[in-house]
């Protein structure tokens, strides 16, 4: 049914066509969930969404990761078109070897974490040039003669610019080499790896270390994060060093038409102590304070009435934990090495986190699993149960032969480093935290199918997507069904953790299961909270206080600026925000309803609650047996005939 109608008015055929280059700033605030911005915490991006436009239902693409939405964002596509699967990738059995950002080595025989250019320069070349299969956005807009700059976080922010053919700076260094040395005799410092990409620069004897964190906040376990000892951002410093350096250098002395600018906060600091902590609103009121100063710089610079500013996060943000019915709320005593008693609304998770490598191999569903990390201690987040028992009991490594990290090492789940060669059989996982990446070396598809078949049983895991080439799985869905099917790159299985969008936080609603990651925040889950993030636009060519309650996603972002600078960006899954933007004539329209997709059911399932490593009858779900999917999907429609459908969230139902 198409019903709905929305907007139209004045037609202005060529926003950046009259007078000056219009100049576009793409701002990413990473994680930023929408319920963040608050006149309070966040005054000048609570201005902003209320003078300009605020998207209020915007959609990550899934899986909500960081590098996934980093590739939507600048290509306009979804992972099936774009052919770029992150964060933690496995290309298969392989002897490449290649170096990260500080020039250590990396064995891509491992699962590889591409937030980072020295990794992902090495893929590009793995691929031939082909990381990407389509144009990205700063492409596009260099090949029109415009000056692009990328700036902030690792991998994320320089994916855009993967050839390097404007300027950036990051965590790990700046380009092109003379921009470098341009910063240096500048009286600039250089983060501390600039060497790396560009032997011939030497850092001065006072550079210092620009873009270190700070020290991370740990109960006396050394492990277990710490979000009551921990209340500042330890990644404000660095931040603001790059933006500085970009608001003070960059932008007066090379002008950049298009500046991509992406920050680690809030999302780094809610990984490490949830949103809704402490840390997380400093983190959040040092994103804002940054954004003032740049507003404050585009006006002294007599440049912000002609620059259109886009702010987007990358995803929104869940707390770890798991079924807070079977694992209490717990409250935290600063230095304690165990929490004390159960706290069920003020206190904090002691839950959450999944080590899939090692149930699959100990409940026998396939013999050579891998996920590339060594034994990992994490006593507390990989589930206390209310008596205090773990989930994953703390073994002690006598001889120091399980581990390799001495006698007496503590640890509670073992090493799944993939051998070189893997055999034949493997299983390698990419544990990305909300959700997981399986390879099933052998494409075997009673292996996939048993694997399926686990991951229903345990209640930890949510919505599963199958390798169209296995056919239909009862219970899943094909991964085109989602737009992530990309022949020889996507994973055999992607599987969501299961997450509960009700369950609150420290106030904030939304908590998942993660890969065992230690973190107190995740996101990559198929989980309302994870994909609904946030949106908001202004500047000479977008509405003034308008509220849009279209649809738009991630994969929008990148037309839509293509638009504003008239780039050639054609056929991007996305759709450009034509219901947003000053004089448009195009009209919009909302499909309604949304459209629930099923898969299943699949029935007499036993189900087990994940309260041990070992499936077995004391773990049982008594009364369900049933397992379906669902998969909700909104679809929006313009005049120039572009329709697009985001994907709202995907659910297991287990009755
Ligand atoms: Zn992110």
């Amino acid at each position: 049914m198409l019903c709905g109608i929305m907007l139209l008015s004045v037609h202005n055929s060529d926003p950046a066509a009259a007078g000056t280059q219009r100049k576009v700033i793409l701002f990413v605030w990473d994680g930023l969930r929408p319920d963040s911005v608050t006149p309070k915490t966040t005054p000048n991006l609570w201005g902003m969404s209320q003078g300009g436009v605020f998207f209020h239902k915007n959609h990550s693409t899934y899986p909500t990761f960081t590098m996934m939405n980093s590739a939507s964002i600048n290509t306009g596509d979804f992972p099936g078109k774009s052919g770029f699967y992150g964060n933690w990738v496995w290309l298969g059995p392989n002897t490449l070897q290649g170096k990260d950002f500080s020039n250590r080595p990396v064995h891509f025989s491992q699962p590889v974490f591409t937030e980072d250019w020295n990794i992902l320069t090495s893929l590009n070349a793995y691929y031939s040039g082909h990381l990407f299969l389509v144009t990205r956005l700063l492409e596009a807009a260099q090949a029109k003669g415009l000056k692009t700059c990328i700036v902030g976080k690792s991998g994320a922010a320089f994916m855009f610019d993967l050839t390097r053919a404007g300027c950036g700076i990051d965590e790990n260094m700046a380009f092109p080499e003379p921009l470098a040395a341009e910063l240096q005799n500048n009286g600039y410092p250089l983060p501390e790896n600039t060497p790396v990409m560009w032997p011939g620069i030497k850092l001065g004897a006072n550079n210092g270390r620009p873009t270190a964190s700070g020290a991370k906040s740990f109960l006396s376990d050394g492990v277990t994060l710490d979000p009551t000892a921990g209340t500042t951002s330890i990644f404000y410093s660095a931040d603001l060093y790059m933006l500085d350096t970009y608001l003070n250098y960059i932008l007066p002395n090379k002008d950049p038409d298009l500046s991509v600018i992406w920050f680690r906060d809030p999302d780094s600091t809610e990984h490490l102590y949830g949103p809704g902590s402490a840390a997380c609103t400093d983190s959040l009121a040092g994103m804002d304070a940054m954004l003032g100063r740049m507003l404050t710089r585009l006006k002294a610079l007599g440049i912000y009435d002609n620059t259109d500013i886009m702010v987007v996060s990358d995803h929104g943000h869940s707390s770890v934990a798991g079924d807070v019915s079977l694992f209490p709320l717990r409250d935290i005593r600063s230095g304690a090495a165990v929490t004390t008693g159960a706290n069920p609304v003020g206190g904090y998770s002691v839950s959450g986190d999944v080590r899939l490598a090692q149930l699959l191999t100990d409940n026998g569903i396939a013999a050579n699993v891998y996920d590339g990390s060594g034994c990992i201690k994490d006593p507390v987040m990989s589930g206390m149960l209310p008596q205090g028992a773990r989930v994953y009991p703390t073994l002690t490594d006598t001889e120091g032969t399980v581990c390799g990290k001495g006698p007496g090492y503590q640890y509670n789940t073992r090493s799944f480093v993939v051998p070189a060669p893997p055999p034949e059989d493997a299983v390698v996982i990419a544990a990305n935290g909300g959700s997981d990446y399986l390879y099933v070396a052998n494409k075997n598809v009673n292996t996939v199918k048993g694997i399926v078949s686990f991951l229903q049983s345990r209640e930890e895991f949510g919505a599963i997507f199958v390798d169209d080439s296995y056919g239909a799985v009862r219970g899943t869905f094909k991964m085109s069904t989602v737009n992530l099917e990309m022949t020889g790159r996507n994973p055999d299985i992607i599987v969501s953790y299961n997450y509960n969008e009700n369950a609150a936080v420290q106030g904030m609603k939304g908590t998942e299961y993660e890969s065992m990651l230690g973190n107190r925040g995740m996101h990559g889950s198929f989980s309302p909270v994870d994909v609904h993030n946030t949106l908001i636009a202004s500047g000479p060519d977008f509405k003034s206080g308008f509220h849009d309650h279209v649809p738009s996603g991630n994969i929008d972002v990148a037309p839509t600026i293509a638009h504003l600078l008239s780039l050639n960006l054609p056929n991007t899954d996305g759709r450009v925000l034509y219901e947003a933007i000053k004089n448009s004539r195009t009209r919009v329209w909302v499909t309604l309803p949304r459209s629930v997709l099923t898969s299943g059911p699949v029935k007499g399932l036993t189900f087990y609650k994940p309260t041990a490593i070992m499936n077995a009858n004391c773990m049982i779900d008594h009364g369900k047996s049933s397992y379906k999917t669902e998969l909700v999907t909104s679809t929006v429609k313009d005049s120039t005939g572009k329709s697009v459908t985001y994907f709202d969230y995907a659910k297991a139902l287990r009755q």
